[in-house]
């Protein structure tokens, strides 16, 4: 077996180099769950911070069908031909190996994926919206360090993968449906918190008016809802379609002045450092949950704990206590 930092020695010296078999690679590493290969990946990401920060992060999210992957292959191509390397990751703690992944998917982003400045790469698979946030988080340094300065994440609206994704990006975007009316009804509450950008998406051909009436009613309505957050910034709607390009280089500008505005005042630094000790404690409690569950004294009586809660015999907290108890907290 090599040693390992031999390995590492050249897993960095091919991302440098932009090798894309490396950087799959070590992104492959950096997905993996085996402790061997997170010690090589927290090894590998050491060397890899000095490279990274350098990105503009933004997350892309929306329903199914709302027109991610077309967006994505469009806006992608665009900002290519502007000079800049896209990655695109995806977070979606649904999807599975039998399922098949439905976000990152090359086979929907053809243009993109041919092209030599982009790199696409689907949702890890498996495992909780932590574990696939982290592997996420990890990639995106390891893009950033293969020069990739523009980091699309992808993901659809289920759960708190949304909240996630926030927790990763330096801007976020929400791509949306015109709907029948009440534009706001189909909306989660939490969502105009996280939105930066939001686009009302498929504005072309007979649906361009009623588009353009949405973002005219959203706007309206974030304004109430939504003043501008402590950043300074107020979100702002634009209508788009990924299919004629409409409003593709309107969503880029205001990306930009987003970020404009971050870093000027020192924005973007605070939001990343809050998410580095976001991540870290998400870390920790997700470790503390898999200690909890793995601990071989809790699960000789979880049997037991579980059955007295389901059957009423004691309550949640109360169980909950005697968990903790039994861990040793
Ligand atoms: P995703 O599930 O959010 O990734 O959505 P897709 O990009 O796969 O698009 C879902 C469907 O909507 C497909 O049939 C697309 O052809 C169609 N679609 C995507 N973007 C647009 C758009 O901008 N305008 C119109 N009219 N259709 C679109």
């Amino acid at each position: 077996m090599p040693h390992p930092s031999l390995d590492i020695e050249r897993l960095l010296g091919g991302i440098r180099d932009r090798d894309r078999a490396v950087i799959g690679r070590a992104l492959t590493l950096v997905e993996s769950n085996l402790a061997t290969d997170r010690r090589l990946a927290q090894e590998l990401l050491t060397v890899l911070l000095p490279l990274t920060g350098s990105s503009q992060r933004i997350g892309i999210s929306g329903v199914p069908g709302v027109g991610k992957s077309t967006f994505i292959e469009t806006f992608g191509c665009s900002v290519v031909d502007k000079g800049h390397r896209v990655a695109v990751l995806a977070v979606d703690p649904s999807s599975s190996v039998s399922k098949g992944s439905i976000l990152g998917d090359k086979t929907r982003m053809e243009k993109l994926a041919v092209s030599d400045a982009a790199f696409i790469r689907p949702s890890p698979t498996g495992g909780s919206l932590g574990g696939v946030a982290r592997k996420t988080r990890e990639s995106i340094l390891v893009c950033e360090a293969a020069g990739y300065d523009v980091v699309l994440v992808e993901t659809v609206g289920v759960g708190q993968s949304e909240t996630a994704v926030a927790g990763m990006v330096d801007c976020f975007l929400l791509l949306m449906l015109t709907g029948a009316g009440d534009e706001l009804q189909g909306i989660k509450r939490g969502i105009l918190e996280l939105a930066d950008v939001i686009a009302v998406n498929k504005a072309d051909g007979a649906n361009a008016e009623a588009a353009e009436r949405a973002r005219t009613e959203l706007e309206r309505a974030l304004a109430i809802l939504r003043p501008a957050g402590d950043d300074g910034w107020t979100p702002r709607v634009v209508i788009s379609s990924g299919l004629n390009g409409a409003g593709i280089d309107e969503v880029w500008k205001i990306i930009e002045e987003h970020r404009t505005l971050l870093d000027a005042d020192g924005g973007l630094e605070r939001r990343r450092r809050k998410q580095l000790l976001g991540w870290m404690w998400e870390m920790v409690d997700e470790g503390l949950r898999n200690a909890v569950r793995e601990n071989p004294a809790v699960a000789a009586t979880l049997g037991s704990v579980e059955s007295d809660v389901l059957e009423g015999r004691t309550t949640p907290s109360a169980a909950a206590e005697a968990i903790l108890r039994t861990f040793g907290t």
